[in-house]
């Protein structure tokens, strides 16, 4: 007797919890019979307690009786399925339910039900969709607009600049000579932010695409170089540009969009730089049969980007505060159309900056393999010898004006590396991190990525320097030191 009270507790207490849930469950034996049922049942389909009801009846597309017994009218889906769980009064909900048979000896019912209102989510659903619709097509008609608008002012300011160009040829006074310089500026200006928002409503279309053609590597850097030299002259600062000996010269890629890449993070570092340099490097980082991977950085010294600033920088109009706006121009779209760009190229962007201090800017692109013959050693020597032949731009002026071009290894460069090697290690020696870091950071600025991670391990140094840590920043020191002999042989130091 008093097992059977405990049982019939435990019964109650199972039949409470089936109360709990929103979900409408049902117990139905043979004949369709709703033998147990939850209070949701009765909130939602509007049954009293006392009412007798057969589970034929409420889902009627589901069930139907076949000789006195319930069956199923069809082949539900397995799983979950919809279907219309009708009310007392005759109307309808959407119900998204799931029906199991059970075993009638042990459990006394023939079959369970259960049942959700689905309803509402599939308004909100709905709503979603033609929300989404009406924004796509907005978005459309944006972008259809901004192309039709930006296209028309092209015109008009190519021919002004084209006029500006042919009045600069005629003998005009030095004033004058001035205004009209003023004007092709103001021209290639709007250009520059025509075509950036010409390439960002593509870009949101989806009407671009990258072109893979042979290409000449070390012509479309020398061209890169030459374009933004004049700029790089005008602020008075240093462009050095290490391009690492195994990358071969002709390979196959979209050379338009990796110069637009380029070009639009060099002149972001020649606008936000106004003392120090900008360092070009480039390695090649993954070798595999038919393509492989470029790696490039960016790096200025200029005024840096705060941290928190970091993630907005590859939204669309985004800059980092309006005073800049105010102070450089631009739209803050160049970084997402790079970001895009890098994207549909197989790659990834990212920024490396801290306020005051200079910002790295890096990218990966996938390029395929021109030829059988073009990778390897031998090329990597014989390109080394005309890397960057670039006529009238000076190479390695000891004047440290203008242009100068290193490649990673030249004795120049690597004795400058050691320098300041030397002047590091008493830096740390003596504990001064302030300046430890400065020649930290010079040695990262001079070494350029390469098989032996020469990069990486001067970016780790540069960080033990200033986490002041003078055991972990000589051990640092030493690794890189090995490396970089490693690398160029001792007796060049
Ligand atoms: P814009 O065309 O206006 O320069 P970008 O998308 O290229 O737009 O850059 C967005 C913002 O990111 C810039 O306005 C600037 O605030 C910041 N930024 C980009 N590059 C640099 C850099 N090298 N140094 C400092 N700030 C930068």
């Amino acid at each position: 007797m008093g097992d059977y009270i405990g049982f019939e507790q435990k019964m109650e207490r199972y039949r409470s919890l089936m109360d709990i849930p929103e979900e409408m469950i049902f117990f139905f034996e043979q004949d369709g019979f709703i033998c147990e049922r939850n209070k949701s049942v009765e909130s939602q389909l509007e049954y009293k307690e006392e009412e007798y009801i057969y589970i034929q009846d409420i889902f009627r597309s589901v069930f139907r009786l076949e000789n006195g017994n319930v069956a199923l009218a069809g082949k539900p889906e397995a799983g979950r399925f919809e279907t219309a769980a009708y009310r007392k009064n005759q109307t309808c909900i959407t119900a998204s339910t799931y029906i199991h048979f059970l075993d009638e000896e042990e459990t006394g019912c023939y079959g369970m039900c259960c049942a959700r209102n689905i309803g509402k989510y599939k308004e909100t659903a709905k709503d979603l969709i033609s929300a989404k619709v009406e924004v796509e097509e907005a978005h459309k008609e944006r972008n259809e607009f901004v192309a039709n608008v930006t296209h028309e002012l092209r015109t008009p300011v190519n021919g002004v600049m084209g006029l500006a160009q042919n009045l600069l040829a005629t003998s005009l006074t030095d004033e004058q000579k001035e205004s009209v310089e003023i004007i092709k500026q103001c021209c290639s200006s709007m250009i520059k932010i025509i075509n950036n928002i010409l390439d960002f409503s593509k870009l949101q279309s989806g009407k671009f695409t990258i072109e893979y053609n042979e290409f000449s590597f070390h012509q479309m850097m020398d061209k890169l170089v030459k374009v933004n030299m004049p700029q790089v002259e005008d602020k008075g600062i240093k462009l050095i540009c290490n391009v690492s000996a195994d990358i071969p010269d002709m390979m196959i890629g979209d050379e338009l969009r990796i110069t637009q890449v380029l070009n639009n993070l060099l002149s972001n570092a020649i606008k936000f730089t106004s003392t120090g340099q900008i360092v070009i490097n480039v390695v090649k980082t993954v070798d595999l049969e038919e393509e492989f991977e470029l790696f490039f950085m960016v790096i200025d010294t200029g005024i840096g980007i705060d941290e928190k600033e970091m993630d907005r920088l590859f939204k669309s109009f985004s800059q980092v505060d309006a005073s800049i706006t105010r102070r450089f121009g631009g739209t803050g779209l160049g970084l997402s159309i790079v970001k895009n760009l890098v994207e549909m190229m197989g790659g990834s962007v990212n920024v490396e900056s801290e306020k005051g201090r200079g910002s790295t800017f890096s990218f990966s692109v996938r390029v395929k393999k021109a030829g059988p013959d073009i990778n390897g050693k031998t090329d990597a020597v014989k390109e080394s010898s005309y890397l960057f032949n670039l006529g009238d731009i000076p190479v390695d002026d000891e004047e440290d004006e203008g242009a100068s071009l290193y490649i990673l290894g030249s004795p120049e460069n690597i004795s400058e590396v050691r320098a300041n090697m030397e002047k590091l290690v008493i830096c740390i020696e003596m504990e001064n991190w302030e300046r430890a870091d400065s020649f930290a950071d010079n040695i990262k600025q001079l070494v350029a990525e390469d098989t032996m991670n020469l990069k990486r391990k001067a970016f780790r140094l540069q960080m033990t320097v200033r986490k002041g840590a003078h055991e972990a920043a000589i051990v640092q020191y030493n690794e890189l030191k090995e490396a970089i002999d490693k690398a160029f042989g001792e007796e060049e130091g």
